[in-house]
């Protein structure tokens, strides 16, 4: 049985910190403590750092300062690598003894207060990486509103395929073209076909989207041949993030059957930098939503009843978009889509067991993806495929422009907050992009 985390004095709200800016914040007060992987101003390379307020604690050089020892020295040696898939696959034992750590050096009060200060550097002032080698990365299509709008386009009375209430639907993506935030997209070419036309012609995608999704850094893995089971997937989840995954609706039309995305997906994919930990999300869980009445028991291999009871996220998700008008105007980014993790249809849990289930083995550092996570009313919608329904309804920009799909230098930006009452909210830190034109 996966129970759930138990909250402790790293989530007090009422907890302060001595680092300028970081109470209040709206990412990162110390009540969140992500890790991401940054080389620091001047800095001789990429390293494992934790961002507080508007500044990143460089673990390195806490490190050499001696202001770990035992579980949180170990761990902190892991997060203070090049990339942070030695530190995924530790566990949650050696994460939580580092949070703790963490928590009290940065708190308000902290006799090591000096020597942790001369460990921070601005974050504006550094560089982010994508915070682990990538060795394969799975998209997910559990987002139920997402799927049924899409589905509602090609079968108007029965949007849901037979399998989807019994199988978390997904396929395998391309880990190589995952970026991370700030990086450039370029707009990809393709075939594209219109419905009338004889024949397809190879050009620039025509129908530029994005895809609002949470993604999930798997830990520790599983053996090829030995299956994660339900109630234990949860100790295998290391993170969360945000994920963009662009998506060339033209291309995917054409080539999508009979195996499914293709080009029209793994030309790029934007996440944002800092990994979230299941410790840090603790506060917003869940009971996962009840399944609509007449809908199918998932089978018992996907069914776990503390999952059930916590496994799912009260997580606010923002889209917003940024045109070059707007910009060169100074008018701020739009929201497009206001949705919540909470429209998955399935865990983040039987994601994890439903992949293995067959055997396949997961290592740390591997990337998930809900897919599309759109809220059932219209000011949710996680997608311009939904938002202009294909392309028909065009959205109207604060600039008087309008978007029938992305257009080159328009900026996606994605955005994650956790909030309640009684609680510290936090958030993830942005995963923006800009479009560039086709080469
Ligand atoms: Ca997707």
């Amino acid at each position: 049985m996966s129970e759930a985390i138990a909250l402790d004095a790293t989530h007090d709200p009422a907890r302060r910190s001595w680092v300028p800016g970081a109470d209040g914040h709206a990412d990162f007060p110390v009540q969140n403590l992500p890790f991401g992987i940054f080389t620091p101003p001047g800095g001789d390379g990429p390293r494992g750092g934790v961002a507080i307020g508007d500044s990143i604690l460089d673990l390195r050089a806490a490190l050499a300062a001696g202001l770990f020892t035992g579980a949180a020295g170990e761990a902190a040696e892991a997060a203070a690598a090049e990339t942070l898939n030695g530190f995924m696959g530790l566990g949650a034992a050696p994460r939580r003894a580092l949070r703790q750590r963490l928590s009290a050096l940065l708190t308000a009060g902290s006799a090591e207060q000096r020597r942790a200060a001369a460990c921070l550097h601005p974050a504006d002032r550094c560089i982010l990486h994508l915070p682990a080698r990538i060795g394969d990365y799975t998209d997910f299509y559990v987002g139920i509103h997402h799927a049924t709008n899409v589905g509602k386009v090609f079968r108007p009375d029965n949007p849901l395929l037979p399998n989807y209430k019994y199988v978390p639907i997904g396929y395998h993506g391309r880990a190589s073209s995952v970026r991370v935030s700030g990086a450039d997209v370029r707009r990809p070419k393709g075939q594209l076909k219109a419905p009338e036309a004889e024949a397809p012609r190879f050009a620039p995608c025509e129908r530029l989207d994005y895809e609002l999704e949470l993604g999930i850094w798997v830990g520790p893995g599983n053996a090829l041949g030995e299956p994660i089971p339900v109630g234990e997937a949860a100790a295998h989840v290391a993170g969360y993030c945000l994920l963009n995954d662009w998506s060339a609706r033209d291309i995917q039309a054409w080539e999508y059957q009979p195996l499914g995305p293709f080009l029209a997906k793994n030309f790029g994919s934007t996440i944002s930098p800092w990994v979230v930990t299941p410790e840090a999300l603790a506060p917003f869980r869940i009971p996962q939503p009840p399944r609509p009445q007449g809908d199918p028991a998932p089978l018992p291999h996907l069914l776990d009843a503390a999952d059930q009871r916590h496994g799912a996220f009260d997580l606010a998700l923002e889209v917003l978009l940024l045109t070059p008008a707007m910009r060169e105007k100074g008018i701020p980014p739009h929201r497009l889509a206001l949705s919540n993790a909470r429209h998955m249809y399935w865990t983040v849990a039987q994601m994890l067991a439903h992949h293995t289930s067959n055997g396949c083995d997961l290592h740390p550092g591997d990337l998930l993806g809900s897919g599309t996570l759109s809220a059932p009313e219209p000011s949710g919608l996680g997608s311009l495929l939904e938002l202009t329904r294909g392309g028909r309804e065009p959205v109207i920009l604060p600039s008087g422009e309008s978007r029938r799909f992305i257009e080159d230098g328009d900026e996606v930006i994605l955005r994650a907050r956790a909030a309640g009452e009684g609680v510290a909210g936090i958030g993830f830190g942005e995963c923006r992009a800009r479009i560039l034109p086709a080469a």
